[in-house]
């Protein structure tokens, strides 16, 4: 049995020294000098131990050592168990619990400051519309940059979390990177080379474009920080099929079907201690004004989000190369390309049924609202818009809501108010969705969503988008 363990012949082990030649110094071990004591006391020893074999690989045991008399003399017998894959395992399930822990944090955090950032930034773009003063008007776009700053680390930790509302689409993922490859090379500069190698005939995948963006933009740029002095980027594409064997050495992973990206650079590469920390939130090797740290927790959380699994390979001075698996869907269906709006239309003469529970949030809203236009009516929750709505039936339009409040959330509404009138045009608008309205924070499929914090245009074009039908 040591001989298979080990790698060593059992001519080899004979001469060999256990504590010397196979122990490797971190073990959880008692020392060899207290083992002989407890022995000798006639006690049981137990111990896990890391050990290495004949080929260099270590591995981890857990022995228990039995005192015995052998040929007149006390001695141990040694039962020496195999747990390299139990560690494994354990290991992986204290990172995932990390992980969910900061996220739960990271996401309730993001939540509370979209709700005061769509405040900030609602009023900013109010005040724009305006003629100021230039004394004026430069501190506001001031604020508002700083405010649209914060509204994009907010999303990051909502990504992170897996809190952010996703609208998934079917999307070819050699077409998205296609179009992203201008705004790649921009992003990127002159002294770095990108190459694609992108397989014809690619399944189709299911993701949001906006979070597919996300992953390649983030990827992309510690790729360029990882390559001062240029290089080259290579982002790949392929079809790959999992086998329950493929899996044993791939840790999160599931068998089955998968599109996979690769994204890799030839800069400066990561030891082994710096990959343990990189999905981590806030882990940055950068200076403090470079990075933020969030670029890949928020990669992390919305491959997470899409069933999907990531891994990074790298060696200092080697590059690095992550590989991204999103699950493809069978239907092989052209996806539709959405319709960029016509700017000019976004003034409308509608009537709003408006209902949010926050105060400040609601007000901005409004606002935004009556500059376009329409006519708003405001509701602070659900039973009181529904009461409006008995009142007001043939005059409202359209029912822009919440997501997350309190006693009765926005589908409920929605729910509610369909009863009597099947018909009625209904947009969401929400910092993120709470796991008891959907498990994975996504909407249903046609529903319509603005995420908070939005900016006026977005919020005018989609209601437009939304009352006319397409
Ligand atoms: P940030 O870029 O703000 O530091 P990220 O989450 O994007 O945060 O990355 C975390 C860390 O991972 C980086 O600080 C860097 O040490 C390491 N890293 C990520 N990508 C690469 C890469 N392509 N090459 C070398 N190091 C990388
Ligand atoms: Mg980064």
């Amino acid at each position: 049995a040591a001989e298979r363990q080990t790698g060593y012949s059992r001519d080899e082990l004979i001469t060999m020294n256990i504590e010397k030649d196979i122990s490797v110094q971190d073990s959880e071990e008692l020392s060899y000098n207290e083992w002989d004591k407890k022995l000798t006391n006639n006690e049981v020893v137990t111990s896990i131990e890391k050990k290495r074999k004949k080929d260099g690989s270590e591995y981890w045991t857990e022995v228990v050592v039995t005192p015995i008399e052998y040929k007149g003399k006390k001695a141990g017998l040694s039962i020496n168990h195999d747990i390299t894959e139990r560690k494994l395992l354990e290991a992986q399930l204290r990172q995932s619990q990390k992980m969910e822990a900061v996220g739960q944090l990271a996401g309730g955090v993001a939540h509370d400051f979209n709700n005061l950032l769509t405040v900030i930034n609602g009023y900013c773009d109010l005040l724009a519309m305006r003629d100021l003063p230039p004394e004026i008007a430069n501190p506001v776009a001031q604020i508002h940059n700083a405010g649209k700053r914060a509204a994009r680390l907010t999303s990051q930790l909502l990504a992170f979390s897996r809190k952010q509302i996703i609208q998934p689409k079917l999307l070819n993922l050699n077409s998205l990177i296609s179009d992203y490859m201008k705004m790649l090379g921009r992003l990127l500069g002159e002294n770095i080379e990108i190459d694609t190698k992108l397989q014809s005939d690619l399944e189709l995948i299911k993701a949001d474009p906006g979070q597919i963006e996300q992953i390649i933009m983030n990827i992309a740029i510690n790729a360029s920080d990882a390559m001062p002095f240029g290089g080259r980027l290579t982002i790949e594409t392929a079809n790959t099929v999992f086998n329950r064997q493929d899996i044993k050495n791939l840790p999160g992973a599931r068998a089955g079907r998968f599109v996979m990206l690769s994204i890799s650079d030839t800069g400066v590469g990561m030891d082994k201690a710096t990959q343990n920390h990189i999905f981590e939130p806030f882990f940055t090797t950068k200076g403090r004004d470079k990075g933020t740290g969030l670029g890949l927790a928020t990669v992390y959380g919305i491959i997470k989000q899409n069933n999907g699994f990531i891994y990074v390979e790298s060696a200092l001075q080697k590059g690095s190369s992550f590989r991204v698996y999103l699950p493809c869907v069978k239907t092989r269906q052209s996806e539709s390309p959405e319709n960029e709006r016509n700017n000019n239309k976004l003034m409308g003469t509608e009537t709003i049924l408006l209902v949010e529970d926050e105060e400040e949030v609601r007000e901005v809203a409004k606002s935004t609202l009556a500059q376009y236009g329409y006519a708003v009516i405001c509701a602070s929750n659900g039973t009181e818009a529904v009461r409006i709505y008995k009142k007001n039936r043939s005059a409202i339009d359209l029912l822009l809501t919440d997501v997350v409040m309190p006693q009765m959330n926005g589908p409920q509404l929605a729910r509610e108010i369909k009863k009597s009138d099947p018909q009625i045009k209904v947009l969401y608008f929400s910092g993120y969705t709470d796991s008891h309205i959907s498990r994975h924070g996504v909407l249903n499929e046609d529903a319509e969503f603005i995420q908070k914090p939005f900016s006026h245009i977005e919020l005018a074009k989609k209601l437009r988008k939304v009352l006319d039908g397409k």
